[in-house]
């Protein structure tokens, strides 16, 4: 690489920052890291009428959560600043005077009206769309009296009438465009903020941006670009269009598919752990098969060559999966500081907050190996916390088990456990396995109805730790109400 990285994300502030647009930053940011180059954001928010307010606050805090570091942009600085195009624009209004004054753009005076009913005689016809170019050859006293009537024109790009341009792109190769499809595109708008194209190429050249890698959808754009270049005599950056993100249906990865911004999958309990490895590996790869890679064995291998040529599909499945396999990963004590926020949205208003660390602390290595999101912690541990459990009584009646066996079963796990001086996960199993051979029962039928007395469910993590966890206490109250709960069936009136 002869110039210094210098590789840019340049988002539009349009919504919230959807995993395309992020795995497009993250090829910026692995490719900059990498070569030890610059890492740059810049904010493309030229387009008023599609500004979303928040949305530059959002991207930000999506790259932040993943720790895309941006080395010069909005809130870092730099020395290409400002990098809010909003506030560069009276640079993108001398390039279009430039171009203007050396014949290479023109100011067009055509009404949006004129424009509408262009088009809709073009669609009548069945011509390609696309201006006209009728104030291409204005007149010097035509132009003037345009602007005596007061007319704001728009300046648009003079597009070579034939003839063609190509780009060697790093993942598409060589890719010609035919200059007679493309037409005369606007550069300035009549309220003198400049289109896409313009902004784009300025600024790409003010920030000596070495390398573009954006997304697929962008490529057609690059022939108008690479003619500003030429028409301003500036060297084009090296071009990298990466593939798209598509959903299992190979359509466009959208919210129909489910989740699509990365404050959603955070929300939604994904570490950003999970995140990061998971979209850096959609469309490119190490070795076809390594899945679990780090951030920084990420940095270390990444190569413009391994981004796949064909688009990649957002698998889901895959990405829970990792997402448990990064969950497992956390040490005891970083799952419980995870967890807490979690726990606290998650959990019934009516359990007192602030939450017990000490007692989340207890709970937590028990479902950390069974947490696929960060979210679900609050559904799995939620019978630690509530006050009352809200069950079926029937539950309590295992299989092969009557109301009265049952009741019996749990009477005399009553009695043992109220004698029991430490109640810990060992002397529990050595109380309770005893218990079931002197019960005539199954193991699987004692623990079975002690598992519904004490947690409300047929599915909780391992019986004696999680006895031990909640305590002689709550476990001793929570066998009585499910007495007196198998008590109201036989009597005929049940409890729900
Ligand atoms: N503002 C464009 C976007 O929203 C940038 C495209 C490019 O990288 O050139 O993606």
């Amino acid at each position: 690489m002869t110039n210094p990285v210098r590789v840019r994300f340049a988002p539009s502030p349009t919504g919230r920052p959807h995993v395309g647009g992020i795995r497009t930053a993250m090829f910026n940011w692995l490719m900059a890291r990498h070569y030890g180059g610059r890492f740059i954001l810049r904010i493309e928010d030229t387009d008023v009428t599609r500004k979303v307010e928040g949305a530059v606050a959002d991207i930000m805090e999506g790259l932040r959560w993943l720790g895309l570091d941006w080395d010069e942009g909005p809130e870092a600085g730099g020395d290409y600043g400002p990098y809010v195009q909003s506030q560069r624009l009276t640079l993108y209004q001398a390039a279009a005077r430039r171009l203007v004054s050396q014949g290479d753009a023109y100011y067009c005076y055509c009404s949006p009206k004129r424009l509408e009913e262009m088009r809709a005689e073009q669609a009548r016809r069945k011509q390609p769309p696309g201006y006209d170019r009728h104030c291409r050859e204005l007149s010097e006293p035509e132009r003037a009296q345009k602007t005596a009537d007061g007319i704001k024109p728009v300046v648009r790009f003079k597009m070579p009438l034939e003839g063609d341009i190509t780009h060697d792109d790093v993942i598409y190769g060589k890719v010609t465009f035919d200059l007679s499809t493309l037409d005369d595109f606007v550069l300035l708008k009549s309220d003198d903020y400049p289109t896409y194209h313009l902004a784009n190429v300025v600024d790409d050249h003010a920030m000596e941006i070495s390398h573009v890698i954006r997304g697929e959808e962008w490529i057609s754009s690059t022939p108008r670009h690479l003619l500003i270049y030429r028409a301003l005599g500036y060297q084009p950056p090296q071009y990298v269009h990466h593939p798209l993100i598509l959903g299992p249906d190979h359509a466009k990865l959208s919210k129909r598919h489910g989740d699509v911004s990365i404050l959603e999958f955070r929300e939604n309990g994904y570490l950003p752990e999970t995140m990061f490895n998971f979209i850096a590996l959609i469309g490119w790869s190490l070795d076809d098969k390594t899945e679990l890679l780090t951030r920084q064995q990420l940095i270390d291998n990444f190569s413009l060559e391994r981004i796949g040529k064909t688009a990649a599909i957002f698998n889901r499945e895959k990405l829970d999966w990792m997402n448990g396999v990064y969950i497992r990963r956390l040490s005891p004590e970083d799952f419980v500081q995870r967890s807490l926020p979690f726990l606290d949205k998650g959990l019934p208003a009516g359990i007192k907050r602030p939450l017990p660390t000490e007692y989340v602390r207890q709970i937590m290595p028990l479902i950390q190996e069974r947490a696929r999101t960060m979210a679900e912690v609050a559904e799995l541990t939620e019978f630690f916390f509530v006050a009352q459990l809200d069950y079926d009584a029937n539950l309590l009646v295992g299989k092969n088990l009557t109301q009265e066996s049952a009741s019996q079963a749990l009477e005399m796990a009553q009695k043992r456990l109220g004698q029991l001086a430490v109640f810990a996960t060992e002397s529990l199993e050595i109380l309770l396995r005893p218990l079931a051979v002197e019960l005539g029962l199954k193991t699987g039928q004692l623990f079975g109805t002690l598992r519904v007395a004490t947690t409300g469910r047929t599915i909780a993590p391992p019986l004696f730790d999680t006895m031990a966890v909640l305590g002689k206490e709550r476990c001793l109250r929570r066998i009585e109400a499910a007495l007196d709960s198998l008590h109201k069936l036989s009597s005929g009136n049940p409890s729900h």
